[in-house]
């Protein structure tokens, strides 16, 4: 998925000092963006006040939506640069094509993983036919800057491990929970988790004490360290903890997003990761003009055009506002 912000708002962070070194329950509430014309998004990260968890830097929140008889996605060829993005469907399927050459439909609870590297494009759409429901979270993850230059590459990985406790289901998207670990490339002490929780579930789920963490709900209500989340909204949980309680009366499905706190600052603009204006300007040329972002092969439809920039200069700041 694309930022499609029709005014893209230039957002900085990163940065250590910014960290909230204790346990902390911090609700985040989602913001409604708008993709393209069909589609309709809430976003978690970034949010007013808090920009990253660990090297998650950009979560968004969709469906589920009814798209039967629907167009569904449709995200024309646009370019990332320093991150990777993390596609994951509970309902529906997604159909991915890259300036690598890949073609892929991802399908729910397979990870579909995207490194940008230096420089990728890429295109995601809902197939035709396209089953009746779209439900999933776009996730990017911050680069560090000893990787951010790294050749652009594709995964896709259909059968993820999965750790199992009385009443929680763990699907593990990124790192590891509990002596389990995911395929998928990590570039940062990072952790990715599909979290189900069956009817009645009371389950304490182990953390790094040194990781931060936030948890966001898919569906069904759950109670996160004793604090009820519903879907579309995220919870803010800090460091410090070596286990989390978790609860859900009606069955839940959450989503663990956490990681070692991202030292490096960073500027985020549109679909871009970099560590200055002049950074982002060139990616911004370069995608102007038809350079380094390779082409992507059998969208149906012009790629999106980069917003101006903003008049003020982008500088890079501290994880929070
Ligand atoms: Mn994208």
């Amino acid at each position: 998925m694309s930022n499609l912000d029709r005014v893209a708002v230039p957002a900085a962070c990163g940065g250590r000092g910014f960290v909230v070194a204790e346990p902390v329950r911090e609700l985040l509430s989602p913001r409604p963006v708008r993709l393209g014309e069909t589609t309709e998004v809430r976003r978690l990260l970034p949010n007013l006040g808090r920009r990253m968890v660990g090297a998650w830097c950009f979560v968004d929140h969709y469906g589920p939506d009814d798209i039967a008889d629907e167009p569904g996605m449709q995200v024309p060829p646009h370019p990332h640069t320093g991150l990777q993005t993390v596609s994951w469907l509970h309902e529906g399927e997604v159909l991915h094509r890259d300036s690598t050459g890949s073609l892929q439909t991802i399908r729910p609870r397979e990870l579909g993983l995207m490194t940008s590297g230096r420089a990728i494009s890429h295109s995601e759409e809902s197939p035709r036919p396209h089953a009746r429901l779209l439900h999933g979270a776009q996730l990017w993850v911050a680069l560090p800057d000893g990787h951010r230059h790294t050749e652009p590459h594709f995964e896709h990985h259909a059968d993820l491990p999965v750790v199992t406790a009385p009443g929680l289901r763990a699907t593990l998207l990124l790192g590891t929970v509990d002596g389990a670990t995911s395929p998928g490339a990590t570039y940062t002490p990072i952790v990715g988790a599909d979290l189900a929780l069956a009817r009645g579930a009371d389950v304490t789920l182990p953390l790094e004490r040194d990781f931060e963490y936030a948890v966001l709900s898919m569906s069904g209500e759950a109670y996160v360290d004793g604090v009820p989340v519903l879907p579309g909204s995220m919870l803010y949980l800090g460091c410090g903890r070596t286990g989390l309680p978790l609860r859900a009366d009606g069955g839940a499905d959450l989503m663990l997003l956490g990681g070692e706190p991202f030292e490096e600052e960073l500027v985020m603009w549109w679909n871009f990761i970099g560590r200055s204006q002049a950074e982002i300007e060139q990616a911004r040329a370069d995608w102007t003009t038809g350079s380094r972002f390779g082409e992507v092969k059998g969208y149906d439809g012009a790629p999106l055009r980069a917003p101006d920039l903003p008049p003020t200069p982008l500088k890079p700041r501290g994880r929070v506002r």
